[in-house]
């Protein structure tokens, strides 16, 4: 099969569908693949690079849309790659569709077989092309809220792991999932004094069984969630309902009994944010201060890492992408039910129920 890769066009996106890494498995396999010339920068990896892994960089993108049968990307494609499309052609990235009827329209109109990362789903459960950028946000949120921390960003001024003598400062992450998992890595690494809130039962054993002493657990009532947020000097907001918006965990009122200087990371932003104050912010301004509590909310955070977040959706991407190259996506889907989670949109039609039902396609 030729696979074709070409650059990200949208604002600000630096990742690359293909790594030269992945490049080269695939032509290992007997595929042919096109990448677009410059591609790769964002992350590090030059033309040669592919070159040398065996893909042909090319600088004419409409002949690798018009010449390649799939095509791998990263984020959703724009208006303008969304006329590239053809029927017959397969497209694999993410889509996140149900919130876009105008791509879904485009995609729909392209005819062509289009394969979204973030429905696929997993053998042990899950959706396991997205946890590789939970993992990265979940990392990264400790990182950006020591960051905001330091006086001269708004914060208070305190050292999250503290120095002999001093107390380390007080992380309270609520949400134990993915994203809470890796945040509390980081902070129980780090040596702060973390604590893991959530509702689920399960989720407080794993997360308790697995940190022991570095970190404590607790239930997120209502009560439990005021008394840590008012303790803390670090909160990383990391629940997820899923299918929902985000609940209100924090409220306006919340902000008063919390440590001027103090810090909130929403890492829900994207479904609406867990603190009732958030409201989405970009890498170029990723902070704001209200009632002396410094927010941050921004919606991409795995951007800002683009190398490190282009490996790691690889990892987890490419194996479906090679057994579509080897198979065909027909095939291929007939041998693994949880790929087939992924097609949302075939020859004209929206094949994914819950995007057919939520954007009328299905009447
Ligand atoms: P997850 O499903 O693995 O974990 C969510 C956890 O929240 C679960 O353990 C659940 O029990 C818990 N939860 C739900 N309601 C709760 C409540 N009221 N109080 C306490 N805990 C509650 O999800 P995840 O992969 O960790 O993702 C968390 C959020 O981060 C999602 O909204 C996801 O979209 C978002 N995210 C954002 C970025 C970004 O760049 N901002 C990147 C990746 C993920």
């Amino acid at each position: 099969m030729r696979i074709g890769c070409p650059r990200e066009i949208k604002n600000r996106e630096y990742r690359v569908g293909l790594t030269p890494e992945s490049a080269k498995e695939l032509v290992a396999n007997g595929h042919d693949v096109w990448i677009e010339s410059g591609a790769g920068e964002g992350i590090g990896a030059y033309d040669a690079q592919y070159s040398d892994a065996g893909a042909k960089v090319i600088d004419d993108v409409e002949k690798l849309f018009a010449e390649c049968e799939m095509i791998v990307k990263v984020k959703e494609p724009q208006a303008g790659e969304i006329a590239m499309l053809r029927e017959g052609q397969i497209l694999y990235t993410y889509l996140h569709l149900a919130p876009d009827p105008e791509q879904t329209a485009g995609l729909v109109a392209s005819g062509c077989t289009a394969i979204a990362y973030e429905t696929v789903t997993g053998h042990r459960g899950g959706l396991p092309l997205l946890t590789p950028m939970s993992q990265v946000a979940g990392r990264m949120s400790i990182q950006a809220g020591a960051t905001a921390l330091e006086k001269a960003h708004g914060g208070r001024g305190v050292l999250l792991g503290g120095v002999p003598g001093v107390m380390p400062g007080k992380v309270v992450i609520i949400g134990g999932g993915v994203v809470g998992f890796n945040a509390a890595q980081m902070a129980a690494g780090l040596g702060a004094d973390t604590i893991i809130m959530d509702l689920d039962p399960v989720v407080l054993e794993k997360v308790g069984t697995h940190f022991e002493a570095r970190a404590s657990t607790r239930f997120a009532s209502r009560a439990n969630v005021e008394e840590a947020v008012c303790e803390a000097d670090l909160v990383v907001g990391a629940v997820l309902v899923p299918g929902a918006a985000a609940p209100k965990l924090v409220s306006r009122d919340m902000l008063k009994c919390m440590k001027p200087g103090a810090v909130l990371v929403d890492v829900a932003i994207d479904q609406g944010g867990c603190f009732e104050t958030s409201r989405p912010t970009t890498h170029d301004d990723p902070t704001y201060v209200i009632d002396d509590i410094v927010h941050y909310c921004v919606a991409n955070m795995p951007g800002a890492v683009s190398r490190t977040s282009t490996y790691a959706l690889n990892n987890v991407t490419l194996p479906h992408a090679l057994r579509i190259a080897n198979l065909g996506w027909k095939e291929a889907m007939r041998r693994d039910p949880h790929l087939a989670q992924g097609l949302n949109v075939h020859a004209g039609r929206v094949t994914y129920p819950a995007v057919a039902t939520e954007l009328g396609y299905d009447e």
